[in-house]
């Protein structure tokens, strides 16, 4: 039996409307990570992907959010049942995260290196000025030129690729076994971008760390994904390891968002796209929630839910594969 570190167990996290609408963000979600595994959870926005992370970290507002059922087990402990205290003590030390836009995420009245002390200063116990001692020297470890000076500084003195060291600085202080990282080089550019994925990759390798990285860029997850697990309209449809994945995706979900990719061999003149949209959460579909918008929609896809089945250590959620919930258990054109 395999003993994962992170084990999503059937979690449901809701949201609940003004009059008692009931809106499934996170809809029976499941997924196991191993130590020392990159796990990347892609889809667009809207599939649900952050507040599964923030779920992980029980960060979702209650309310109106609520977790409905499920549970999520890190190192087999119920995250779910630990009161806010207990949950506290586990957040950076245990399991950190780096948010999607550090200029929200970073408090912008308190100096870079305080924010990053304060942690330490909860955590692991040590004054004042040993804390900032080693704000510095985190600094000067994700990369930052003037560690000294980064450190007296707020937040909107530094540029976003700096910002968002900083947060990834905060994020490994506390040395955390499991590091969630939801879109952290969504604003950043390009080159930026490539320094933070190389940071991000060279500090879990070096403390052997596990990581939950959210992206709907599948060019980051070729390059830094283990397995891989694909969101739609708050479930999971598809999942495998990352280079079965991109050999041979299974649900059309998947094959369209490869489709949306420029390649270098590309002899087409306009990219393709996934006709229409993610449906909000409060008005998903009958049946499979993709059916709108796939061009493989059968009449059954209309009004039953697909089922994951296992196709080989390839997790797929779609009636045109047996056993995902068609009665006749008939495999179809693919
Ligand atoms: Fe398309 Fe039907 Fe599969 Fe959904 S279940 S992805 S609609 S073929």
């Amino acid at each position: 039996m395999i003993d994962y570190l992170l084990e999503v167990n059937h979690l449901k996290t809701y949201f609940y409307g003004s009059e008692k609408q009931e809106i499934p963000a996170v809809d029976d979600v499941s997924f196991q990570v191993k130590q020392g595994e990159t796990l990347c959870i892609v889809g667009e926005s809207g599939c649900g992907k952050s507040v599964t992370t923030l779920s992980v970290m029980k960060l979702v507002q209650t309310p109106p959010g609520r977790y409905v059922s499920g549970e999520i087990l890190f190192e087999g402990r119920n995250l779910l049942e630990m009161n806010q205290k207990e949950m506290r003590n586990l957040r950076c030390k245990e399991i950190s995260m780096i948010f999607q836009e550090p200029m929200t995420a970073l408090n912008p009245v308190h100096k870079i290196g305080a924010q990053i002390a304060e942690a330490l200063i909860i955590n692991e116990e040590i004054d004042k000025k040993a804390a900032h001692q080693r704000a510095v020297e985190l600094l000067r470890m994700v990369g930052v030129p003037d560690p000294v000076r980064c450190a007296d500084s707020y937040p909107h003195q530094l540029s976003g690729g700096m910002r968002q060291r900083a947060m990834i600085a905060m994020a490994f202080s506390c040395n955390p076994n499991l590091l969630l990282a939801d879109e952290p080089t969504t604003a950043l550019d390009v080159t930026v971008q490539a320094q933070i994925l190389d940071l991000i990759q060279t500090l879990k390798e070096q403390r052997g760390m596990t990581v939950v990285f959210v992206t709907h860029d599948l060019g980051i997850v070729a390059e830094i994904a283990d397995r891989v697990i694909v969101m739609y309209a708050g479930r999971v449809v598809e999942e495998a390891a990352c280079e079965q994945l991109f050999a041979s995706p299974l649900h059309p979900y998947t094959r369209g968002l490869l489709r949306c990719i420029p390649r270098i061999d590309d002899t087409r003149e306009i990219l393709e796209t996934i006709e229409g949209q993610v449906p909000t959460p409060a008005d998903f579909p009958r049946g499979c929630r993709f059916h709108p918008r796939c061009p493989k929609a059968m009449e059954i896809c209309k009004s039953v839910m697909p089922e994951p089945v296992d196709m080989g250590n390839h997790l797929v959620s779609c009636h045109l594969y047996p056993g995902c919930g068609d009665a006749a258990g008939n495999s179809r054109e693919v």
